[in-house]
């Protein structure tokens, strides 16, 4: 895949509000947040999105979704989050590095936009 401005936020080429890093997944605050918290769980191997992941990355999928538990709980979402993965053109995907957004701190509506 190409490279993208996650690639250089995982390269620490760029700033990021960095609030969790292990060796597989990196979570930062987004740049434009659409709710109080609004953070951005993302594998550090340049996966470009769900399509692009495969049986080799379930792990690694598994790993993030409790990393995004992790985060929630550090950043005390006791009352519920919003987990999305936008998906493609249609998903309205604009960064093309898989990354699983956590919105908090306000409900959510459903269906969403
Ligand atoms: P998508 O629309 O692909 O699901 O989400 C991409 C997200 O990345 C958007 O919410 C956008 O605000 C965020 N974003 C794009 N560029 C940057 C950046 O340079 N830094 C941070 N922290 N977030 C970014």
């Amino acid at each position: 895949m190409s490279e993208t401005i996650f690639s250089k936020i995982i390269r620490k080429e760029i700033p990021a509000n960095i609030v969790y890093e292990d060796d597989l997944a990196l979570a930062f605050r987004d740049i434009n947040p659409q709710a109080p918290t609004h953070i951005l769980v993302i594998p550090k191997k340049p996966i470009v999105n769900l399509d692009d992941a495969d049986l080799e990355d379930h792990a690694l999928l598994g790993h993030l979704l409790l990393t995004v538990k992790k985060v929630a709980k550090q950043l005390g979402l006791t009352n519920g989050y919003r987990v999305v993965i936008n998906n493609g053109t249609d998903g309205g995907q604009t960064v093309y590095h898989l990354h699983l957004h956590i919105l908090g701190d306000r409900p959510m509506g459903w269906p969403p936009g």
